[in-house]
């Protein structure tokens, strides 16, 4: 096994939940509500993997797989700003895919596993998000079995490209109210996926809304982490203490 490297969030506290940073080699899986700073937060990653690694950083490239249409390069811009980076070179050094269905989506990784063998060093793969087309296109009656069977094939390839090739996988996930739970505050939510995102995540964690501008992100599943709580804020110059 490769020596895991860790990428940093842009926050000391968050890091230090994650043991570090989120980690090369295998799956970690964010999950919230909306505008709890999933894709901010991929946008943040997507700069700091390209830092050295005295820096929190992984030295390495990015693929940025977006299937909602919400990666900004103006972000990317900033966040290099802030890091000290060129925000061209910072740029470049993404490689964003743009998948509008579930079945290109899992072709896309064909090629980007070609591309990653032979124009890295890359770093870090960022699937913003996951899941979410194929909610749509298995969305009907008796389609679940087999939206779990392909999306479970999905995430043996991406756990797969992660352990090959030293790589950071991180999903974005999205959530639901859980029925099941009851909480007097605010309504509990579960991570969509089922068992199959449950058990190819690695690390899972649970972005929330916190006081004003504040956010909460929580380590719910970790290999070498207890569970723990970070606040952290969303700048312009991406995720920070
Ligand atoms: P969704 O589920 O809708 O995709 P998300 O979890 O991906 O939501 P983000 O888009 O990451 O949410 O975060 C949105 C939040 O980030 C908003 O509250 C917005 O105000 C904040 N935000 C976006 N850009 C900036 C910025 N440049 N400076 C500060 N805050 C920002
Ligand atoms: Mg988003």
């Amino acid at each position: 096994r490769k020596r895991c490297i860790k990428i940093t969030t842009g926050a000391k506290t968050f890091d230090a939940i994650l043991g570090g940073g989120v980690e090369s080699g295998s799956i970690t899986e964010a999950y919230g509500e909306f505008r709890t700073g999933k894709t901010q937060l991929s946008h943040t990653l997507a700069v700091t993997c390209q830092l050295g690694f005295d820096q929190g950083g992984g030295q390495g490239k990015c693929i940025y797989l977006d299937t909602e249409g919400n990666f900004r390069p103006e972000r990317i811009e900033k966040i290099a700003d802030r890091f000290g980076l060129d925000a061209d070179a910072t740029l470049d050094n993404i490689i964003v895919a743009r998948a509008y269905a579930s079945d290109q989506q899992c072709e896309l990784l064909k090629p980007l596993a070609a591309l990653i063998a032979e124009h890295g060093p890359f770093r870090m793969l960022i699937i913003d998000s996951i899941i979410a087309l194929f909610r749509v296109d298995y969305s009907g009656r008796g389609e679940l079995s087999e939206r779990q069977q392909k999306l479970g094939q999905h995430l043996s390839a991406l756990t797969r490209l992660a352990e090959d090739m030293n790589i950071a996988v991180f999903l974005v996930n999205q959530c639901t109210a859980d029925p099941g739970a009851m909480s007097l505050f605010a309504p509990v939510v579960k991570p969509v996926g089922g068992n199959v995102l449950a058990h190819a995540s690695c690390t899972r964690i649970h972005l929330k809304k916190g006081r004003e501008n504040c956010r909460v992100a929580k380590v719910v599943d970790s290999p070498s982490m207890p569970e723990a709580e970070a606040q952290f804020a969303i700048t312009d110059g991406g995720i920070a203490d």
